[in-house]
Protein backbone atom coordinates (compact mmCIF):
# COMPACT_ATOMS: atom_id res chain seq x y z
CA UNK A 1 0.00 0.00 0.00
CA UNK A 2 1.48 3.45 -0.93
CA UNK A 3 0.82 7.17 -1.15
CA UNK A 4 3.35 9.30 -3.13
CA UNK A 5 3.47 12.79 -3.65
CA UNK A 6 4.77 14.14 -6.67
CA UNK A 7 7.52 16.62 -6.88
CA UNK A 8 7.91 18.77 -3.75
CA UNK A 9 7.77 21.86 -2.05
CA UNK A 10 5.62 24.39 -4.03
CA UNK A 11 7.96 24.04 -7.08
CA UNK A 12 5.60 23.12 -9.18
CA UNK A 13 2.60 24.82 -8.99
CA UNK A 14 1.83 24.05 -5.54
CA UNK A 15 -0.39 21.30 -3.35
CA UNK A 16 -3.63 22.01 -5.84
CA UNK A 17 -1.88 20.01 -8.49
CA UNK A 18 -0.84 17.43 -6.86
CA UNK A 19 -4.17 16.52 -4.92
CA UNK A 20 -6.79 14.49 -6.49
CA UNK A 21 -9.38 15.05 -4.06
CA UNK A 22 -9.97 18.06 -1.19
CA UNK A 23 -12.09 18.51 1.70
CA UNK A 24 -15.44 19.55 0.92
CA UNK A 25 -16.59 22.57 3.53
CA UNK A 26 -19.37 22.19 2.47
CA UNK A 27 -20.06 18.89 4.02
CA UNK A 28 -20.72 18.34 7.89
CA UNK A 29 -17.94 17.54 9.84
CA UNK A 30 -16.94 13.20 10.19
CA UNK A 31 -17.03 12.19 13.34
CA UNK A 32 -14.28 10.66 15.01
CA UNK A 33 -13.63 9.24 18.90
CA UNK A 34 -12.24 11.46 20.63
CA UNK A 35 -9.48 8.89 21.86
CA UNK A 36 -8.11 7.51 18.24
CA UNK A 37 -7.93 11.24 16.97
CA UNK A 38 -5.64 12.16 19.57
CA UNK A 39 -3.22 8.86 19.30
CA UNK A 40 -3.51 9.24 15.10
CA UNK A 41 -2.57 13.41 15.64
CA UNK A 42 0.27 12.34 18.24
CA UNK A 43 1.73 9.37 16.03
CA UNK A 44 1.93 12.43 13.21
CA UNK A 45 3.52 14.95 15.48
CA UNK A 46 5.95 12.07 16.67
CA UNK A 47 7.00 11.15 13.06
CA UNK A 48 7.13 14.73 11.69
CA UNK A 49 9.14 15.64 9.30
CA UNK A 50 8.32 12.11 8.36
CA UNK A 51 4.88 10.58 7.30
CA UNK A 52 3.58 8.46 9.78
CA UNK A 53 0.75 5.91 8.60
CA UNK A 54 -1.23 3.03 10.43
CA UNK A 55 -5.23 1.80 10.48
CA UNK A 56 -8.04 2.06 12.53
CA UNK A 57 -9.96 -1.03 13.24
CA UNK A 58 -13.60 -1.67 14.52
CA UNK A 59 -15.65 -4.63 14.96
CA UNK A 60 -17.50 -5.79 12.00
CA UNK A 61 -21.13 -5.09 12.78
CA UNK A 62 -19.76 -1.21 13.16
CA UNK A 63 -18.43 1.36 11.01
CA UNK A 64 -16.97 3.50 13.53
CA UNK A 65 -13.25 2.28 14.10
CA UNK A 66 -12.95 1.64 18.01
CA UNK A 67 -8.88 1.13 17.97
CA UNK A 68 -5.44 2.15 16.03
CA UNK A 69 -2.25 0.23 14.91
CA UNK A 70 0.74 2.40 14.18
CA UNK A 71 2.18 1.13 10.87
CA UNK A 72 5.89 1.43 10.21
CA UNK A 73 6.27 4.04 7.07
CA UNK A 74 8.72 2.26 5.18
CA UNK A 75 9.20 4.46 2.34
CA UNK A 76 12.98 5.70 2.32
CA UNK A 77 14.10 1.83 2.82
CA UNK A 78 11.97 1.57 -0.87
CA UNK A 79 13.76 4.70 -1.92
CA UNK A 80 17.22 3.15 -1.33
CA UNK A 81 16.33 -0.07 -2.99
CA UNK A 82 15.30 2.25 -5.86
CA UNK A 83 11.96 1.53 -5.95
CA UNK A 84 11.07 4.45 -5.53
CA UNK A 85 12.36 8.04 -5.61
CA UNK A 86 10.35 9.66 -2.74
CA UNK A 87 11.46 8.95 0.72
CA UNK A 88 9.54 8.94 3.59
CA UNK A 89 9.17 12.92 4.19
CA UNK A 90 7.13 13.18 0.44
CA UNK A 91 4.98 9.37 0.64
CA UNK A 92 4.23 6.45 2.68
CA UNK A 93 4.55 2.56 2.51
CA UNK A 94 2.69 0.50 5.49
CA UNK A 95 5.58 -2.06 6.16
CA UNK A 96 3.72 -5.21 4.22
CA UNK A 97 4.37 -7.58 6.61
CA UNK A 98 2.75 -5.27 9.69
CA UNK A 99 -0.28 -4.86 7.26
CA UNK A 100 -0.92 -8.53 6.80
CA UNK A 101 -0.44 -9.27 10.46
CA UNK A 102 -3.00 -6.60 11.63
CA UNK A 103 -5.25 -7.54 9.14
CA UNK A 104 -5.21 -10.92 10.08
CA UNK A 105 -5.58 -10.14 13.65
CA UNK A 106 -8.28 -8.29 13.31
CA UNK A 107 -10.32 -10.98 11.21
CA UNK A 108 -9.62 -13.03 14.10
CA UNK A 109 -11.55 -11.01 16.44
CA UNK A 110 -14.33 -10.44 13.72
CA UNK A 111 -12.70 -6.99 13.26
CA UNK A 112 -12.11 -5.00 10.22
CA UNK A 113 -10.08 -2.01 8.44
CA UNK A 114 -12.00 0.79 8.79
CA UNK A 115 -9.40 3.59 7.79
CA UNK A 116 -6.15 3.89 6.56
CA UNK A 117 -4.47 7.01 7.95
CA UNK A 118 -1.56 9.01 6.86
CA UNK A 119 0.22 12.60 7.32
CA UNK A 120 1.46 15.08 4.87
CA UNK A 121 4.58 17.33 6.03
CA UNK A 122 4.23 20.89 5.74
CA UNK A 123 1.05 20.82 3.24
CA UNK A 124 -2.63 20.47 3.48
CA UNK A 125 -4.68 17.36 3.90
CA UNK A 126 -5.37 16.50 0.36
CA UNK A 127 -5.94 13.25 -1.08
CA UNK A 128 -2.75 12.89 -3.64
CA UNK A 129 -2.89 11.32 -7.14
CA UNK A 130 -1.02 8.60 -5.74
CA UNK A 131 -2.83 7.97 -2.58
CA UNK A 132 -5.51 7.70 -5.10
CA UNK A 133 -3.94 5.18 -7.55
CA UNK A 134 -3.14 3.51 -3.94
CA UNK A 135 -6.41 3.35 -2.90
CA UNK A 136 -7.88 1.66 -6.08
CA UNK A 137 -7.54 -1.39 -7.70
CA UNK A 138 -7.75 -1.06 -11.59
CA UNK A 139 -11.08 -1.22 -12.51
CA UNK A 140 -11.18 2.53 -10.78
CA UNK A 141 -13.18 1.21 -7.60
CA UNK A 142 -11.69 1.43 -3.99
CA UNK A 143 -9.57 -1.35 -3.47
CA UNK A 144 -10.77 -2.49 -0.14
CA UNK A 145 -14.74 -1.11 -0.69
CA UNK A 146 -15.84 0.46 2.89
CA UNK A 147 -12.32 1.13 3.94
CA UNK A 148 -12.00 5.61 4.09
CA UNK A 149 -8.57 7.19 3.88
CA UNK A 150 -7.48 9.95 6.71
CA UNK A 151 -4.97 12.55 6.00
CA UNK A 152 -3.58 14.25 8.84
CA UNK A 153 -1.58 17.71 8.03
CA UNK A 154 1.07 18.04 10.10
CA UNK A 155 3.84 21.13 10.31
CA UNK A 156 6.56 21.90 12.87
CA UNK A 157 4.54 23.33 15.51
CA UNK A 158 2.18 20.71 15.17
CA UNK A 159 -1.18 19.11 13.56
CA UNK A 160 -3.28 21.30 11.38
CA UNK A 161 -6.27 19.16 11.25
CA UNK A 162 -7.51 15.79 9.49
CA UNK A 163 -9.59 15.08 6.31
CA UNK A 164 -11.61 11.73 5.98
CA UNK A 165 -11.72 10.86 2.58
CA UNK A 166 -14.69 8.25 1.67
CA UNK A 167 -15.60 6.82 -1.53
CA UNK A 168 -18.87 8.09 -3.03
CA UNK A 169 -20.06 5.26 -5.88
CA UNK A 170 -22.42 8.24 -6.97
CA UNK A 171 -19.60 9.91 -8.47
CA UNK A 172 -16.80 7.56 -8.33
CA UNK A 173 -14.71 9.73 -6.27
CA UNK A 174 -13.22 10.48 -2.76
CA UNK A 175 -15.12 12.91 -0.85
CA UNK A 176 -13.43 14.73 1.79
CA UNK A 177 -14.79 15.80 5.09
CA UNK A 178 -13.10 17.29 8.16
CA UNK A 179 -12.68 15.15 11.08
CA UNK A 180 -14.08 16.40 14.55
CA UNK A 181 -14.10 14.19 18.30
CA UNK A 182 -16.83 12.73 18.55
CA UNK A 183 -19.42 13.90 20.84
ZN1 LIG B 1 -0.75 11.43 0.90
Amino acid sequence: MRGERQGSGDSKGGWGERAAAVVDGSLPPAPLPRELMLEVFQHARECYPEECCGLLIGPEESATPCRFVRCTNVQSQRRSKGESELDARHAFWIDEQELLHALRTAEEGGEALRVVYHSHIDTPAYLSHTDLQSALGPDGLPLWPGVEHLVISVQEDGVQGGVLFGWDPETESFVGRRVQEAG
